[in-house]
């Protein structure tokens, strides 16, 4: 059997090699490594893929966060709300730019962000909210954006986990996630659904005043070289990496597909044993499965995830502590039993291997391993 990763990036490259290697080939022969006509294409072509007017490629998900807050020019101490479960980017940016971070508890059952506590949270000084479309599936878009426009509020949608995932609106009405809020954001990195080689990352907007502005931004705040109208910050998409994109997006409903296949066959193995709560697909949403995250007791959590190891299976705590909890962030005063519901979660949480190319034999061996380990817990 080949080797059990949490991520398979070599295998899907070899499955894809002639494509990507012929892209990767033009983009040497024509030395055009910033701005290249990769880039072009490729935002052009995401921009189809999500139906939406504007993408912005940038450096990588980190600076698309960033560059969305400065576009929405906050100042600061404004409020902004995100999840308190989550990779540390959005936090992070909000520091950076004296925004003040206001994290709330998520649905325990979708991992999720929780409208009510959005609501609950809400102040004077409020101004955007961050969901996080988290290893995935999309938030609670239809709701958000309703206690967004009752309070005059921006929305950034962190999609970094999320890129080809739909949501659906009770009319029937579907979108992708990224292109609901004003500003969508995403990341390239090696282990995202849609990724490359490297950092990438982008800017999703139907707003042409934000397009230009973010746009603008990531050029060191010029619209035309050396004329600099604002403060920006160097983060583009390099060629090589656009080049790379472009055949990956070619493959993106193919990945999702495998992706939902191997979450389909965990499902059916795992799905009725006692110990063990599944991924919960949110109703309105599409499941695209970047992470397959099972739920355990507390209790059996780490023993289970070294006995796995022990037997050749990885797998990974994805996040181990909430963004309340993290030191660079005590400053805020936030303690333990503040966000009951995160801090059991991340006690809780198991995300299992799962990737493009996964087979039956692989799968296999991880149910039989985890199902035989829980039978002697
Ligand atoms: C990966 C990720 C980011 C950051 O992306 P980078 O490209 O690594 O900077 C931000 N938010 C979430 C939810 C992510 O998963």
């Amino acid at each position: 059997m080949k080797k059990i990763d949490m991520v398979d990036i070599r295998s899907q490259y070899l499955r894809l090699k002639p494509e990507i290697d012929a892209a990767i080939s033009e983009v040497l022969d024509s030395s055009a490594f910033i701005k290249g006509p990769a880039v072009k294409a490729f935002r052009e072509e995401l921009a189809a893929y999500l139906s939406v007017p504007y993408v912005i490629p940038c450096a990588n998900g980190t600076d698309a966060l960033q560059v969305a807050l400065m576009a929405l020019n906050l100042q600061p101490g404004d409020e902004v709300i995100t999840s308190n479960f989550t990779f540390i980017s959005t936090l992070e940016v909000l520091l950076l730019l004296r925004l003040k971070p206001v994290v709330v508890d998520i649905d325990p059952l979708t991992f999720n962000i929780d409208p009510d506590k959005i609501r609950e949270a809400i102040t004077p000084k409020t101004k955007a909210i961050i969901p996080v479309h988290l290893f995935g599936q999309p938030a609670d878009m239809r709701r958000i954006q309703e206690i967004a426009g009752e309070y005059g509020l921006f929305v950034i949608e962190d999609n970094a986990q999320s890129l080809g995932s739909r949501y659906t609106y009770s009319g029937g009405i579907s979108k992708m996630t990224g292109t609901v809020g004003n500003i969508g954001t995403t990341s390239f990195f090696p282990t995202k659904p849609l990724a490359c080689y490297g950092d990438g990352g982008a800017l999703i907007t139907s707003d042409p005043y934000l397009a230009e502005t973010m746009e603008m931004i990531i050029n060191h705040g010029a619209k035309i070289k050396y004329y600099n109208d604002i403060i920006g910050v160097n983060s583009r998409l390099d060629t090589l990496q656009a080049a790379i994109l472009r055949v990956n997006l070619q493959n993106l409903d193919d990945f999702i597909a495998r992706r939902q296949k191997a979450a389909e066959y965990y499902n059916d193995r795992l799905g009725s044993n006692p110990y063990i709560r599944i991924p919960k697909v949110f109703e309105e949403g599409t499941h695209i499965y970047h992470q397959y995250t099972i739920l355990l007791d507390p209790i059996l959590r780490d023993s289970v995830r070294n006995k796995l190891k022990e037997r050749g299976i990885p797998s990974t705590v994805y996040y181990p502590v909430p963004l309340s909890l993290q030191k660079v962030f005590a400053f805020a005063g936030y303690r333990e039993g503040d966000f009951p519901i995160t801090e059991n979660v991340c006690k809780s949480v198991l995300s299992l291997p799962i990737h493009t190319e996964m087979d039956e034999e692989q799968l296999d061996t991880i149910c039989t391993n985890l199902l035989n380990i829980l039978e002697h817990e």
